[in-house]
C-alpha cells in the first residue's frame, strides 16, 4: 500500500542543506528545550498547555514573583470557550464558576449606581443560548480566576511552579514543564543552532543572572513586551489613545444592592462630581473594577491613594459603602497597535498575545485574540518540532494571525468610538476633554506650576460635568430632553458599545496561510469592521473555523450521545480530518488522502457523515476503506426536522470533501466531486499546507517527498482550484 508514485530522488546537495537547517529545530536526540515561553500571562499559560498536549516540551519564564491578581479581562468569547472545551474540561469549569448570566447580560448607563438610569442594553439574544452555532457559549469570568484554573491544569499535567528559581543558580539547563517565577528575560541571542536567553532572578535582594538555551522562544510577555523590543520589532497603529486608572475593589453591600436593583456587567456613570465605568466582575462576591480617565502630568498616579479612590467610588455609587475594600490601583494606557512582524530571528522568535497586538478593551478582544494566536501557533510549532513541517510553516502563523490582529484592532477602535457616542450625546465629548488636556500640556506645560495646571484642568472638567446636572438633564429641559432622546436612539439602534460580535468571534477566516484557498470563497462579513453586532454565518470557505453541527456516532442508539463536529478534531495529536459523505468517489478520495498523509508523516482521520442510517445496518465505510482504520462514521443529530443537513450548512454538495487542520480551521475543500487524480490533488494540498520539506525525521535521506507544486501539470488539478503558496 505504500505510495511512492509522486516521489523522486533529489541528487542536489541542496536537500542536505535543507535537512540540516530543519533538523536543528527538531526534537529527537536534541537535548535543547524545544520551546521557552517568556511571560506567564493567560496567553503563555494556554500555549504551554496546548503544546504539552501535542507532546512538545516547554517551560515558562515569568518576571513577577507571583501571578497577576488584577482582574483585567473578564469576557471570554465563543471561540476561546471552544478552545477551552478541549483543555481538560476548562470551559465546563468556567461555566460552573462564572456568575449567572442574568447578572451580567446588561450594560447600564446611569447618573450614579443608586441614581437615575439613562438607559440599559441587553447583550444576550435568544440565539446566544440555543447552542446552534457553537457547542458552548460566551462567559464572564475574571482573568485572574481563569489564570488559577490554568495553573491548576498545568500542575495536573506535571508542571512545577518554582518561586525561588532553579535550585542551583549555575544550572542553565531548563527542565521541561518548569514555570520559573521571578525570572525577567533581559536578552536574547539567536544563533544558527539555538536561542540563548538571559534572565535575571532577584534573590535576597541580589540579582542573579541565568542563561538558558532553547530552540524557540515565544514572547507572550504582554503589551510592553521585552522580547519584541529585543528583536527590534516596531508596532504600527495608534499609540496612547487614552490613559486610565484601574481600581480593583470589593463591596459585598454594593454587589447585593445591584443584584436586587439593577444587575449588569458594565455601569457607565455620568454625574456632576465624577465620571467612570464600573465593571462588575462578580456581583455575588461583590468584586468590581473602576476605570477612570487619567491625565498626567497634571494628575499624578500618587494622587490616586486608596482613600481618594474610595471617595471617587462613593461619588459614582451615589452613597457611601460601609464595607468598601480597595485592593489595588494600577495605571494603564490604551493603544491600538499591531507588531510589524510576529515571527523573527530565523523563525525562532515568535510573538503572541498582547506582545503582538494591543487594542482598546472594547468588545473584549485582547486576551481572546491572544488565546486564538496560541491555538494557531501550537500545532504549527509542534509540526516543526516533530519534523512534520519545515520551519517556514511558522511564517503562516504571522500571515494568518496578523491579519486577524489588524482587523480586531480596527473593530475594537470602532467599538471604542461607539462607547464614546454616549458621553458625546450628553454633551461630554471625550475628544474635547483630550484636546483640552493636550492644549494645557502644549500651552502651559513649561510655564505654569503643575498644581496650577491641575486646578485649571479640574476646573474645565467640572464645568463640563455641569452638563449632567439634574436641572439640565431632564425631560422638562429642552436641551436635556433632546439629549435623552438622542441617547435612547443610540441604544435602540445598537450604536453604543457592544459586547458580542458573533460574525467576528466565530466567523473569522484566514484568507492566506497554511491552507488552499479555492478562489470561490464568499466574501466574508469581516471585510470592514462596523462596531455593530452581526450574526455568524457558518461557512466552509478555506480558512474558516469548521462549522459546528450536532452529530452522533452511526452506531449510537440515542441523540443523547450527540457531540459536535468540532470534537472530531483531536487536541492531543497533530491530526488532520477529512470529512466526506458515504459515496464511492469520496471513498476513493479518502484512500488517497490516507496515502498522502502517510507520506507526509501526519495523522489523518476520515469522518463519513451519513444523513440517514444505512439500510444495511452499520454502513460500509470501514470495509470500503480497508486497510485504513482511522475512520469514524457519524450521522447528523438534527434538532428539528427542518434543520439544514451538514452539506447544506456548508453550502456544498455531498460529493465534496472538507479537510480540517488541527486547529479546527478548514485547510481545503472540494465543493463537488474531484474529476482529476485525487492523489495528485491531495499531494498538492498537503504540500501547500505543510510546506515543501515534509519530514525531517524520515530515514531515507535521498528522498524528497513530493513533486514541487510547479512540476505538477496544472491540467491535473481541479477546475477552479487556486493554490496560495505559503510564504517562505
Ligand atoms: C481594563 C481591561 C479590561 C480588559 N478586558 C478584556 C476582556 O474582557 N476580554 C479580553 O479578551 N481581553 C480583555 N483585556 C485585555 C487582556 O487583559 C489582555 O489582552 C491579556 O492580559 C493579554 O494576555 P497576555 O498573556 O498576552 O499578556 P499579559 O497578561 O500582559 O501577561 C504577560 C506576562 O508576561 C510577564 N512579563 C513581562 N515582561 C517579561 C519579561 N521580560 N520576562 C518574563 N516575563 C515577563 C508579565 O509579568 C505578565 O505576567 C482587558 C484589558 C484591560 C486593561
Amino acid at each position: 500500500m505504500r505510495f511512492h508514485g509522486l516521489y523522486h530522488t533529489r541528487t542536489s546537495n541542496n536537500s542536505h542543506i535543507q535537512r540540516r537547517v530543519l533538523s536543528s529545530y527538531c526534537d529527537g536526540e536534541d537535548s535543547l528545550l524545544p520551546v521557552l515561553i517568556v511571560g506567564g500571562g493567560p496567553v503563555g499559560l494556554v500555549l504551554s498547555i496546548l503544546l504539552t498536549k501535542l507532546g512538545v516540551k516547554c517551560a515558562v519564564l515569568e518576571k513577577n514573583s507571583a501571578f497577576s491578581r488584577h482582574p483585567q479581562a473578564h469576557f471570554i468569547n465563543n471561540r476561546s470557550m471552544e478552545v477551552f472545551r478541549k483543555l481538560n474540561g476548562l470551559a465546563d469549569e468556567i461555566l460552573r464558576y462564572q456568575p449567572p448570566v442574568d447578572l451580567w447580560r446588561k450594560f447600564i448607563y446611569c447618573t450614579s449606581l443608586t441614581g437615575q438610569v439613562l438607559g440599559s442594553v441587553d447583550h444576550m439574544k435568544p440565539q446566544d443560548f440555543d447552542r446552534i452555532v457553537s457547542p458552548v457559549s460566551v462567559a464572564h469570568f475574571s482573568q485572574y480566576k481563569l489564570m488559577r484554573l490554568l495553573i491548576k491544569q498545568l500542575e495536573d499535567i506535571g508542571f512545577h511552579i518554582r518561586s525561588n528559581g532553579l535550585m542551583n543558580s549555575d544550572d542553565s539547563k531548563l527542565a521541561e514543564r518548569d514555570i520559573l517565577l521571578g525570572h525577567e528575560c533581559t536578552s536574547i541571542n539567536v544563533t544558527e543552532k539555538c536561542v540563548n536567553v538571559t534572565a535575571y532572578l532577584t534573590r535576597e535582594g541580589k540579582r542573579v543572572k541565568k542563561d538558558f538555551q532553547c530552540n524557540f522562544v515565544v514572547g507572550t510577555d504582554g503589551a510592553g513586551s521585552t522580547v519584541r523590543r529585543l528583536m527590534g520589532i516596531d508596532m504600527s497603529g495608534t499609540h496612547d489613545l487614552q490613559k486610565l486608572i484601574s481600581v480593583h475593589f470589593m463591596s459585598h453591600e454594593l454587589g447585593q444592592y445591584l443584584i436586587n436593583e439593577r444587575p449588569g456587567m458594565l455601569f457607565f456613570i455620568f454625574n456632576t462630581e465624577a465620571i467612570g465605568v464600573i465593571v462588575a466582575h462578580d456581583l455575588e462576591q461583590g468584586e468590581f473594577v473602576l476605570q477612570v480617565p487619567f491625565y498626567p502630568p497634571q494628575q499624578k498616579f500618587e494622587d490616586f491613594s486608596f482613600r481618594t479612590c474610595e471617595k471617587l467610588i462613593f461619588k459614582l455609587v451615589g452613597r457611601e459603602l460601609s464595607d468598601i475594600n480597595v485592593l489595588d490601583v494600577k495605571p494603564w494606557v490604551m493603544h491600538a497597535e499591531v507588531a510589524d512582524t510576529f515571527v523573527s530571528g530565523n523563525n525562532r522568535i515568535i510573538l503572541a498575545g498582547d506582545a503582538a497586538h494591543r487594542f482598546p478593551p472594547a468588545g473584549g478582544f485582547g486576551m481572546n485574540t491572544g488565546i486564538q494566536d496560541a491555538h494557531n501557533l501550537a500545532w504549527k510549532l509542534a509540526s516543526v518540532i516533530k519534523g512534520i513541517a519545515p520551519p517556514s510553516i511558522l511564517s503562516t502563523y504571522e500571515t494568518e494571525r496578523r491579519q486577524i490582529a489588524i482587523f480586531n484592532t480596527a473593530l475594537s477602535v470602532e467599538n471604542f468610538k461607539a462607547a464614546m457616542a454616549v458621553p458625546a450625546a450628553l454633551g461630554l465629548d471625550p475628544n474635547i476633554a483630550n484636546s483640552v488636556h493636550r492644549t494645557i500640556n502644549d500651552t502651559f506645560g513649561s510655564i505654569l506650576p503643575s498644581d496650577l495646571q491641575r486646578t485649571i484642568l479640574d476646573g474645565i472638567f467640572s464645568i463640563g460635568r455641569m452638563q449632567l446636572s439634574d436641572s439640565l438633564l431632564n425631560e422638562n429641559n429642552p436641551l436635556g430632553s433632546s439629549r435623552l432622546s438622542k441617547l435612547k436612539q443610540i441604544f435602540e439602534e445598537g450604536k453604543s458599545l457592544q459586547l458580542q460580535f458573533p460574525a467576528e468571534d466565530l466567523g473569522f477566516r484566514y484568507s492566506k496561510g497554511a491552507l488552499v484557498s479555492d478562489g470561490d470563497s464568499s466574501s466574508s462579513a469581516r471585510e470592514t469592521p462596523t462596531g455593530r453586532r452581526r450574526d455568524y454565518v457558518p461557512s466552509s470557505d478555506p480558512g474558516s473555523r469548521l462549522p459546528h453541527m450536532k452529530i452522533q456516532l452511526l452506531s449510537a442508539f440515542s441523540s443523547k450521545d450527540a457531540f459536535s463536529t468540532l470534537d472530531l478534531v483531536s487536541a492531543d495529536n497533530i491530526e488532520f480530518l477529512l470529512i466526506i459523505a458515504p459515496v464511492k468517489e469520496s471513498y476513493q478520495l479518502a484512500e488517497s488522502a490516507f496515502k498522502v498523509a502517510e507520506e507526509f508523516k501526519v495523522s489523518l482521520k476520515v469522518c463519513v457523515v451519513w444523513q440517514e442510517k444505512p439500510s444495511d445496518g452499520n454502513g460500509s465505510s470501514k470495509t470500503a476503506l480497508l486497510p485504513w482504520t482511522n475512520i469514524v462514521d457519524v450521522i447528523e443529530a438534527k434538532n428539528y426536522p427542518t434543520s439544514q443537513s451538514w452539506w447544506d450548512l456548508c453550502q456544498m454538495t455531498d460529493r465534496g470533501a472538507i479537510l480540517v487542520r488541527p486547529d479546527e480551521h478548514i485547510a481545503w475543500r472540494a465543493k463537488s466531486e474531484i474529476k482529476n487524480d485525487p492523489l495528485l490533488v491531495l499531494n498538492k494540498v498537503f504540500y501547500s499546507i505543510l510546506g515543501s520539506e515534509s519530514s525531517c525525521t524520515t530515514g531515507d535521506l535521498d528522498i524528497v517527498p513530493i513533486i514541487p507544486l510547479d512540476e505538477i501539470p496544472e491540467t491535473t488539478l481541479v477546475g477552479s482550484m487556486r493554490v496560495d503558496y505559503t510564504d517562505e
